[in-house]
């Protein structure tokens, strides 16, 4: 499948866009939600255009782990030691609404469970 670049995520990646960054690399950005559902909300992002997860296959296997380890060293970076959640929601059902994979990390409350 083809994958674009051409999301809100897309331009903030190539800074056309502000947004308050809190970590980037050269395979991934996270920065605050513009509309926190809790104390702390960073989404974090590959660089490289993957609409969602159910797009990414092998050859993005080392990209996914990365993210993954992205989202711990941001929550511990902004002093998340009580917990967090890391969410990725995908396609419709999900409520996916911005076409460029992104892990959610919330925290700084008590998260209920399971979500909506
Ligand atoms: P989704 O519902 O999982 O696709 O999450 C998309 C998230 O992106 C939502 O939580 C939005 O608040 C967030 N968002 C959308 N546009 C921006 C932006 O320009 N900056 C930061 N966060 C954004």
């Amino acid at each position: 499948m083809s994958e674009t670049n051409d999301t809100i995520f897309g331009k903030i990646i190539r800074k056309e866009i502000p947004a308050d960054i809190v970590y980037e690399d050269n395979l991934a950005l996270a920065f605050r939600d513009v509309n926190p559902q809790a104390p702390v909300h960073i989404l974090v992002i590959p660089k490289q255009a993957i609409a969602k997860l159910s797009n990414a296959d092998s050859q993005d296997h080392a990209l996914m782990g990365h993210l993954l380890l992205t989202a711990k060293r941001v929550a511990e970076q902004v002093g998340l030691t009580n917990g967090y959640r890391v969410v990725i929601n995908t396609g419709d059902d999900s409520g996916q609404t911005v076409d460029h994979l992104h892990l959610h990390i919330l925290g700084g409350r008590p998260l209920t469970w399971p979500p909506g």
